[in-house]
């Protein structure tokens, strides 16, 4: 049995502790044994934006190459499904599902996307966290969505994440 959590907390202190201007608010891992890949979602230009499974995947296969049937993706935020115009490649259900990575722990299930059942129907299981402190933590994460689109706010993307995160 692997312990999601511990991997759920490096995700989080990984994006409190990187620097730079273009990351976004989403963390992820892509686990496979021993081998594991950390990343964030990431501001490539003005509307077009790398998922944080994408871009923990793509570094995860550059590093170890293609993962086994046994690896499994740990996120802040449940992976997209439908369809986005500011999101490189295809929905990150579609990246997992695809390349054998069908279990997907994460700490927060995202209201904008399909309910955390619907994800079976595409071939993946994802299961929420059960820690309450973690799922606070990725639902403030999540408030910068609704925050930034719905009522337009303009909110540093690098200082909301360490503002969220200062005491993790
Ligand atoms: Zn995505």
């Amino acid at each position: 049995m692997c312990d999601y959590s511990s991997i759920l907390w490096d995700v989080l202190k990984y994006m409190k502790e990187t620097e730079g201007n273009y990351w976004g608010v989403v963390g992820a891992a892509i686990v496979d044994g021993e081998n594991q890949m950390i990343s964030m979602s990431k501001k490539e230009s003005e509307g077009s934006y790398l998922h944080a499974e994408r871009n923990a995947f793509e570094q995860f296969v550059d590093k170890f190459g293609e993962p086994s049937d046994d690896a499994f993706a740990v996120t802040t935020l449940s992976p997209c499904q439908r369809g986005s115009d500011a999101r490189i490649g295809s929905s990150c259900t579609d990246l997992l599902v695809s390349n054998k990575i069908d279990t997907v722990y994460t700490g927060f299930v995202d209201p904008w996307q399909i309910p955390i059942e619907l994800y079976e129907e595409y071939g993946l299981t994802v299961i929420e966290t059960d820690d309450e402190e973690l799922r606070m933590y990725c639902e403030e994460l999540f408030e910068y969505f609704p925050r930034t689109v719905n009522e337009n706010e303009d909110i540093d993307a690098r200082q909301f994440v360490n503002d969220v995160l200062e005491s993790v």
